[in-house]
């Protein structure tokens, strides 16, 4: 990589562009940045890579489908560990959890009073002890861009999410797609569950 990993107005105008709509097209990103599609496509390409542009996902309103959200709060020791938990209920939408605090509260889209009473159940059962569940009806939200450029910016490991110390290790895709990881390790795991996944 010629430049180091740094985030200048340009980029930043760019990620607030496609964080109101991820679909606008690289024609339109171009015209309103001023640089070429090629540099538009390069640069977004490049903050992918650094897992700073983790996805473009539809925002789908539960309320149209008749779905009641709830955030239930609870304790627990280990809420880094309640993905298999959570995995098993369609309904959960976001776990924001502190592990230094033993504190976290889940966002979950209800069909059924059922549903609330399983998860918090299952939640029970695996050690968390339930503070407060409650019904949701203000949501506010908006991805973070900062004002100003950053000189510097902390890739994360396509693979383990940790920040990459040092020299990445770089791996190209076939549809051009450019990844960083911290290790030849890290990028092996990825292709054998990249593998695994799209069979
Ligand atoms: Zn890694």
């Amino acid at each position: 990589m010629a430049r180091i990993a740094s985030l200048d107005a340009v980029d930043l105008e760019i990620l607030r562009i496609i964080a109101e709509d991820c679909t606008t097209p690289i024609k339109e990103i171009s015209r309103r940045v001023g640089i070429s599609q090629p540099m538009v496509r390069k640069r977004i390409r490049r903050m992918k890579s650094w897992g700073l542009i983790k996805g473009c996902r539809a925002e789908v309103d539960p309320d149209v489908l008749g779905a009641t959200s709830y955030i239930i709060i609870f304790e627990s020791q280990r809420p880094e560990k309640l993905d298999d938990v959570l995995d098993k209920f369609s309904g959960v939408d976001k776990l924001y959890a502190s592990t230094s605090r033993s504190i976290g509260v889940v966002v979950f889209r209800a069909e059924n009073l059922q549903d609330i009473d399983s998860l918090v159940k299952a939640l029970e059962d695996s050690g968390c002890k339930i503070l407060k569940t409650a019904l949701l009806d203000v949501e506010y939200g908006k991805t973070w861009i900062p004002e100003a450029p950053k000189e510097r910016v902390q890739p994360k490991c396509a693979f383990c999410q940790k920040p990459i110390i040092g020299k990445p290790y770089i791996m190209e895709l076939d549809d051009g797609t450019i990844l960083l990881f911290n290790s030849k390790q890290c990028a092996e795991a990825y292709l054998l569950l990249r593998r695994g996944g799209s069979g």
